[in-house]
């Protein structure tokens, strides 16, 4: 049952199933569990007051008994370059966390984090620098989308899960949120249109197999190799890269959902054309897409974009040798839109 440390239980992290028992333990008729799940869901309500249609008595012994997770808006920046917003979110602890939504041709995509914080460590991420705190429910995961929704009056249709935290480290919460976002009383969302971005937890690429949720999974790999990789990405020690590329092509033969690769170009770090040769070789024959993108700059983290020359001439490796590349458009420059940057300031700020 989720929990929030005062003991209440997160109702917005419920599955509809839960949801009915609890209120079959209230002695309530079935069909209240329904008018509440779409309250929470589909409304993105944040409190038990706006759920008009249950009466005043109702929503206050609702109110004595359950929490609702929320996002409220602490910060809010959009990009004056192409709209890109990007928000800073108070969650119902106080703890920070980020979301950032883009808008493409088909439509708005949500970029969601997953933890506040992050374990992982990798070198040229914002996120781990100021430590990793707990991780999210599912409904702090969903009510990202709700407020970003509500605050633009917009509808949200792709989700990305490569915002603060490792998705497949908050495993049983991040299968709940997807479950919840595509249910049609909830935001009703493809499961097609939601990216799943792991560093490569090889045990967890497994597991998510067998969900069998046909999402699209994207792998942070960012090295062609162990001895680059373990320098960046410690998770690596654990998982190396043949492992990992191994993991994708049984997801591919039991899914027939093609992965992808993220693939962000450090200056002489990553970005050479060995390295390029190497990718290939490697991806050779598996059917598959790489994104290259250029490593945003993180102060404190002293990341060397590679130059326009060296990416282009990566992708054209690549792609000379067979493989799928594109090379990934930046959008929220302006704003520092790569998530991460805002929860270690606030935090710098108020909590240090
Ligand atoms: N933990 C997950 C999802 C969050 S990170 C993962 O590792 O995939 C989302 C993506 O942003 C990852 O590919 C990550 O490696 C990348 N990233 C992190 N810091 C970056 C930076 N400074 N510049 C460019 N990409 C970065």
């Amino acid at each position: 049952m989720p929990f929030w440390k005062t003991e209440m239980t997160d109702i917005k992290s419920l599955t509809i199933e839960e949801l009915k028992n609890e209120i079959k333990a209230l002695s309530l008729p079935s069909f209240r569990a329904d008018q509440i799940y779409k309250w929470l869901h589909k409304e993105g309500v944040t409190s038990f007051d706006e759920m008009t249609d249950l009466s005043k008595a109702l929503r206050t012994q609702l109110s004595e008994k359950f929490d609702i997770s929320k996002c409220l808006i602490e910060e809010k920046y959009v990009s004056i370059i192409d709209g890109t917003v990007k928000y800073l979110y108070k969650l119902n602890d106080g703890e920070y966390i980020e979301s950032v939504i883009m808008k493409y041709k088909y439509g708005y995509t949500i970029c969601v984090s997953t933890q506040v914080g992050c374990k992982m460590g990798c070198k040229f991420c914002a996120s781990t620098l100021a430590g990793f705190k707990r991780n999210l429910l599912s409904g702090e995961i969903e009510s990202q989308l709700h407020s970003a929704q509500r605050d633009l009056g917009i509808r949200i249709s792709h989700i990305v899960l490569m915002g603060i935290g490792e998705p497949l480290d908050n495993y049983d919460n991040v299968i709940r949120f997807i479950r919840t976002v595509n249910n049609e009383n909830a935001l009703n969302i493809s499961m097609r249109d939601i990216t799943l971005s792991t560093c490569g937890l090889v045990d967890k690429i497994y597991d998510l197999m067998k969900e069998e949720l046909p999402i699209t999974l994207t792998i942070s790999l960012h090295a062609p190799n162990d001895e680059i990789r373990n320098r960046t990405m410690p998770i690596n020690k654990k998982f190396g890269v043949d492992e990992i590329i191994k993991a994708c092509k049984d997801y591919y033969s039991k899914t027939s959902r093609r992965v992808s690769f993220e693939y962000t170009l450090i200056k002489d770090v990553n970005d050479t054309e060995q390295c390029a040769l190497e990718l290939a070789k490697k991806l050779k024959g598996f059917n598959c897409h790489i994104n290259l993108i250029p490593v945003n700059d993180v102060e404190e983290r002293g990341n060397v974009r590679s130059s326009e020359k060296a990416i282009n001439n990566f992708c054209e490796i690549l792609k000379s040798k067979g493989i799928n590349a594109t090379i990934r458009r930046t959008l929220g420059k302006d704003i520092n839109a790569s998530c991460g940057q805002l929860r270690r300031k606030k935090q710098g700020s108020e909590i240090f």
